[in-house]
């Protein structure tokens, strides 16, 4: 039997009358298309509203709740590939290692662990928002109908977005670009 929340970091496992704890941290990254025939938007495709409403609603509320960050990929044609691969100026993937690793150097040393494990009275103390971004994420919060966990995860992803800027304080731009994560109908959910 396990009975853990998924955010606990454990798993227990238990068996006639023995009973064990196991670490269980993970990132989940998952993928699903946008459609039944993965094709909207294009010709090909002849899902309607209410398929398409269908296949999505096979996520629950609550996982979609505790997902942080919704990306919308589109299908990339195979010249813009080449020019991209021949882009002397795009960022390569060592440089981006470097960044990520310094954010979260910068999350070790203000606060002795990285954002994603922040406590909420800890978020309270690491994130702090300008008046006017709190009213902004507030009413983000309404218009999307997001929880109070949706609210949290937010911040430490403002937070992030802002230590990835080398920024010491969160502001406007990584508040909204941490929202737009959570705006399920920019990628038509
Ligand atoms: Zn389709």
């Amino acid at each position: 039997m396990l009975r853990e929340p998924l955010e606990s970091g454990k798993i227990t496992v238990s068996r006639a009358a023995n009973q064990a704890e196991f670490p269980a941290r993970f990132q989940l990254v998952a993928a699903m298309n946008p459609c039944p025939c993965g094709y909207l938007g294009e010709s090909r495709c002849h899902c309607t509203a209410d398929q398409v409403r269908r296949y999505r609603g096979k996520v629950s509320g609550p996982l979609m709740d505790r997902i942080d960050m919704l990306v919308e990929v589109p299908a990339v044609d195979k010249t813009l590939l080449r020019s991209r691969a021949q882009d002397a100026s795009a960022e390569t993937s060592e440089q981006v290692r470097h960044r990520v690793s310094r954010a979260r150097q910068r999350q070790i040393a203000r606060q002795g662990k990285a954002n994603n494990v922040l406590e909420q009275k800890e978020i309270e103390v690491f994130c702090p928002l300008s008046d006017s971004d709190y009213q902004l994420v507030e009413k983000a919060i309404t218009r999307l109908g997001l929880s109070a966990r949706a609210y949290h995860r937010i911040l430490k992803v403002a937070r992030t977005i802002a230590d990835l800027a080398a920024s010491d304080d969160i502001r406007t731009s990584h508040l909204s670009e941490a929202i737009g994560y959570r705006r399920f109908e920019s990628v038509g959910l």
